[in-house]
């Protein structure tokens, strides 16, 4: 019996009573009744023995999951409520070592792997059907170093985490504007946030990252270590490997900003976006603004401007003057606020689980045919609520050449994100169908997507989205994961393991 087992054994015996409290390991909580048929990563069936899973599960110390284990469920949902994926087996790991074990296991089982963070993936990537789920939900904890101005932050943390510990103690990065989103995967595809245009996006902000690749090392990569590896990273999205932690650089903030929404009729739409249009070209860094268009179910609609300074308040009073008298507004909701706040505000309307389809396009500006074209499409339906947004962007995110990091959209003025969702699966299709036509007859104004956005892309539309950076993420995929491990992304297939590259199942 090997030592592992031996111990496990006889604390689950005799010497359990001596540690009263003691969690057993997974294996000991894991009923395998039967061997367990699989889907390897291109698509095909395996079988896999219950010994064999057994000792998977004997190997991690988070728990191992299987159809019909209690959390099962719970653990496989995503966001995107389109999804109900099922995994053969989800391994929801406690650290880097069952990160470890568990890609070695993939890829010695040539499984299908989906690799979880905050569960946000718009094309529900992060679970997988029948094949090996890693979710890093367990593994949230953030450390700050508050002399250093660093944060260290577990792979699965969600944006709440890390702007919680940070925020206390009058430090912050840019972050996302959903607190419910997953630091890891907003951070490898970019990161965009209230804070971007003053400190540049998430991933201009690591400082290093741990991985686990495909072959089972624990890496570290940053611009000393693995330097290459870490330029990936950084707008490569989950392509070569699972991020076990991040390390982030912090910035001194006041906490207290000017901020809010603005919301004019939606008749007054074309006008607004236009305003808007010319008001960003003179914006500060300080300032981060969005257009957005809603249209409800019962026939209402809206179009808002979300303002956030986060300089100098009377400064900032000076420099919003333009957008505070502008127009009618219905409601005038830009004040002195909480940034932690403002954080938190959009998670109830995005809630987890809703149905949705989203498209994303990066824009130069938004001229009047553009506008036009938004604003006539936008026809209230019964079956869905539907949002257009045009965040700003620019600033700090353009201090960089396009191929200081993988990222390669540092030319969009504004991210256009077309958006429906919905409860009723029966509208599924015609929402979907909606999605497709709206954004196909604005597409000609946007020039490539933000990664992070993936919904329904082609291979070919994906690998062009890398644009001048993709050469030298493609010889990245060859040198790292030349199989393919890591596919359920927005995926750089290798050309190095040529015989097993297909996009396999998901
Ligand atoms: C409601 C909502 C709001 C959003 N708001 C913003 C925003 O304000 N700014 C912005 O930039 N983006 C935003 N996004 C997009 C978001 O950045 C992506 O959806 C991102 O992939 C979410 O990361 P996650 O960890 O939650 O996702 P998951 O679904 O868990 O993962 C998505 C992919 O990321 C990879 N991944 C995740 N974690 C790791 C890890 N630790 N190691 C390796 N790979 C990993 C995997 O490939 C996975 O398939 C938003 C998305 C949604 C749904």
């Amino acid at each position: 019996m090997k030592r592992r087992h031996f111990i496990k054994a006889s604390l689950a015996t005799g010497g359990m009573a001596a540690f009263p409290g003691l969690i057993l390991g997974a294996a000991n909580r894991l009923r395998v009744g039967s061997d367990v048929a699989a889907i390897t990563s291109n698509g095909g069936e395996t079988t896999l023995a219950r010994g064999l899973i057994r000792d998977f599960a004997d190997s991690l110390n988070g728990p191992l999951l299987l159809p019909g284990t209690d959390g099962y469920d719970a653990a496989r949902a995503l966001w995107n409520g389109m999804f109900d994926r099922k995994p053969a087996l989800i391994a929801e790991c406690s650290g880097a070592a069952d990160v470890v074990h568990a890609v070695n296991f993939a890829r010695e089982n040539n499984l299908l792997l989906a690799v979880r963070g905050g569960g946000h993936s718009i094309a529900g990537k992060s679970a997988c059907e029948g094949g090996l789920m890693i979710s890093l939900k367990r593994m949230n904890g953030v450390r700050v170093d508050r002399q250093r101005r660093r944060a260290r932050v577990a792979g699965g943390a969600v944006l709440r985490d890390l702007d919680h510990e940070t925020i206390a103690l009058g430090l912050a990065t840019t972050s996302g504007t959903v607190s419910h989103t997953g630091a890891g995967g907003l951070t490898l595809g970019g990161g965009i946030g209230r804070l971007c245009r003053q400190h540049g996006l998430t991933s201009d902000n690591l400082i290093s990252a741990d991985i686990v690749t495909a072959d089972g090392r624990y890496l570290r990569a940053s611009e000393q270590e693995n330097a290459e590896l870490f330029w990936g990273l950084r707008g490569g999205g989950g392509n070569f490997g699972v991020a076990t932690s991040f390390e982030y650089q912090l910035h001194p903030f006041a906490n207290e900003v000017l901020g809010g929404v603005i919301l004019h009729p939606l008749e007054r739409a074309s006008e607004v976006l236009k305003f808007v249009n010319d008001f960003s070209r003179q914006a500060h860094r300080e300032l981060s603004l969005s257009a957005n268009l809603l249209a409800m179910p019962n026939g209402r609609g809206f179009v808002s401007i979300s303002a956030t300074y986060s300089g100098d308040l009377r400064k900032g009073e000076r420099h919003l003057a333009p957008l505070i008298n502008y127009g009618k507004p219905i409601r005038m909701g830009l004040q002195r606020t909480l940034y932690s706040r403002l954080q938190v505000s959009n998670d109830r309307v995005l809630a987890y689980g809703r149905k949705y389809y989203m498209k994303s396009g990066f824009v130069p500006e938004i001229s009047a045919g553009f506008a036009n074209e938004l604003v006539q499409r936008l026809e209230p339906s019964s079956q869905r609520e539907m949002v257009i947004v045009l965040t700003q962007l620019g600033g700090a995110i353009r201090d960089l050449p396009d191929d200081a990091t993988a990222y390669a959209h540092r030319y969009g003025e504004f991210d256009l994100m077309v958006g429906a969702a919905w409860d009723d699966p029966g509208h599924s299709q015609d929402n979907v169908a909606w999605g497709r036509d709206y954004f196909g007859a604005v597409q000609e104004y946007t020039e490539g997507f933000y990664t992070n956005s993936l919904m329904d892309e082609s291979a070919t539309h994906i690998n062009a989205n890398y644009r001048g950076n993709y050469p030298r993420l493609l010889a990245l995929k060859n040198t790292w994961d030349p199989h393919n491990l890591f596919r359920l992304n927005a995926n750089i297939a290798p050309t190095a393991g040529a015989g097993e590259v297909t996009q396999g199942a998901g």
